[in-house]
């Protein structure tokens, strides 16, 4: 049975204190979470959240992670460092990185081969723009996207490895895809994988959904069948609402 997977994504969010005082909050109220939860925390505060995370399932990610083992690459994290501070899970190829820092398919490739590497769990993200979605091209990116991301990925690491689908208009914007919306476009990026690994890994991969998730929405999309979980910015920075999410089921 695979379980469903809830990560929060902080962003550039939370300093020391803050990460200390959420971590805080939110471990009695999801203490008895049915979901898998993680929690990724800006660089800064990785080792703070871990130390603040003993004692809890919460599992701990980072943001992004370098491709090179080590070197010349100034502002830079390797999976090494990330790996040495015990990091769980981490984002790979979030749109907000494809938008403002020049993230490309290959570079997505490139970070989740490291991931691996360091046996980090990888979060991957695919999604479509909005004027892609009025194109009609969210099948075509989205295919693009993950044929990109899994380029020379062995079927044995699929287990390890995490997809959340957020169309980059649902983002922050308070817009969700409809339930519909959300399980049929999931369906295109399964398909996919299923003509690349075959069946049994493709309904065992965990897809989630992410964009504008909340705890008025939660319930209805975590019931489609495609989904198996959420990516959740906004809502992620309150212990309350987040637990919400979390508990969406309760
Ligand atoms: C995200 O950043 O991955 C995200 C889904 O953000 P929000 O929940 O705020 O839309």
């Amino acid at each position: 049975m695979k379980k469903n997977i809830i990560a929060g994504n902080w962003k550039m969010n939370n300093g020391l204190t803050e990460t200390i005082e959420l971590i805080a909050a939110l471990k009695p109220l999801v203490k008895d979470a049915e979901a898998e939860v993680a929690v990724c925390v800006p660089f800064t505060d990785l080792a703070v959240a871990k130390k603040a995370l003993k004692g809890s399932k919460i599992k701990l990610g980072a943001q992004n992670i370098h491709w090179a083992d080590k070197g010349a690459f100034t502002g830079e994290i390797s999976g090494a460092m990330l790996k040495e501070l015990k990091v769980d899970y981490v984002i790979i190829g979030h749109s907000e990185r494809r938008q403002y820092f020049g993230e490309t398919d290959a570079t997505v490739n490139a970070r989740l081969k490291a991931a691996l590497k360091y046996d980090i769990k990888p979060i991957v993200c695919v999604g479509e723009t909005l004027a892609e979605r009025e194109a009609g091209k969210v099948e075509e990116v989205l295919i693009r996207q993950t044929e990109g991301a899994f380029a020379d990925i062995d079927k044995a690491s699929l287990k390890n490895i995490v997809v959340a689908y957020e169309p980059v208009w649902a983002i922050g914007t308070g817009k969700t895809a409809t339930s519909d919306e959300a399980n049929d476009t999931i369906a295109i990026i399964r398909k996919k994988i299923q003509k690349l690994y075959g069946s049994p890994v493709a309904k065992a991969l965990r897809i989630q959904y992410g964009g504008s998730m909340n705890a008025k929405n939660a319930k209805e999309l975590m019931a489609k069948e495609q989904i198996d979980g959420g990516l959740i910015g906004g809502a992620s920075l309150k212990a309350v609402d987040f637990s919400q999410v979390v508990n969406y089921n309760a």
